[in-house]
């Protein structure tokens, strides 16, 4: 597995660094990108760092991360990001808003660490999702400028974050997402119900109906010719009843019509 891994934006106090509030977006964005780094590699991912310190503008900033992604062959390209503006919780973007198995499970392992869910959004105006070759999810780990949201990050700690990400990413914690889950969980009770429907016709198969008298759970198209039978010696009960079957009704049918006929 090949993973391109950015730290955000450029290195904080400078042109296209990132936002600031508690928290400083680029610093935290490296705490978290670099031992994301070390952590998936030592679980055997190659990691490609995607990150870029320095630019004279915005655009070359991203353009260069693109570039850096691009050359390479990547499994998955993650860009690690922190939110500002006021919310609380953890967000990943994705191309339309894909649902990336790793991108589930970064939502759920945030939400396990105590972060809302804000859940998987579009990310296809942001330009390192837009530009990527390999699948890519941009994660927003938390707020910068909520004080909930800071607390939280500080309480945990970046490592915490590194592990729910390097979780999702080689989905090692989770095996399967909820979406995963929950359509597992709608497979099987759906062949259980049609366990449940041939259990029902095997024991109607098994279970034969018996009738030991002439009644009204008796079948009505046999009553008539049963009767006539019994009446002239050619069934009689054993003291428990008739002890009929479905075929020995039918014979009971045919021999009383054989008479009539040859009456
Ligand atoms: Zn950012």
């Amino acid at each position: 597995m090949i993973v391109g891994i950015n730290c955000g934006h450029t290195v904080s106090g400078s042109i296209g660094s990132g936002a600031s509030g508690i928290l400083d977006e680029s610093n935290e964005t490296r705490n978290v990108g670099r031992r994301l780094e070390e952590y998936l590699q030592k679980r055997g991912v190659t990691v490609v760092d995607c990150t870029n310190d320095y630019a004279a503008t915005v655009n070359e900033n991203l353009s260069k991360i693109t570039a850096m992604a691009n050359a390479r062959n990547l499994d998955l390209f993650v860009s690690i990001h922190f939110n500002s503006g006021g919310g609380r919780g953890s967000e990943v973007y994705t191309y339309g808003a894909r649902k990336l198995a790793a991108a589930e499970r970064v939502c759920e392992n945030m939400q396990s660490l105590g972060f809302v869910n804000r859940g998987i959004k579009d990310g296809s105006s942001l330009y390192v999702v837009r530009r990527s070759k390999a699948a890519a999810m941009l994660v927003e780990v938390c707020f910068v400028d909520t004080a909930s949201d800071a607390e939280l990050y500080k309480k945990v700690g970046a490592d915490a974050v590194v592990r729910a990400i390097g979780d999702a990413i080689t989905g090692e914690k989770e095996e399967l997402t909820m979406t995963q889950y929950d359509e597992l969980k709608q497979l099987i009770a759906a062949q259980n119900a049609k366990l449940d429907a041939m259990q029902n016709t095997l024991n109607k198969s098994q279970n034969k109906m018996i009738y030991n008298y002439v009644d009204k759970n008796m079948p009505e198209w046999a009553r008539e010719a049963v009767q006539w039978c019994m009446d002239n010696g050619i069934v009689a009960g054993d003291g428990n009843g008739l002890n009929l079957d479905d075929n020995k009704l039918w014979t009971c049918v045919i021999i009383y019509r054989l008479a009539s006929k040859l009456k």
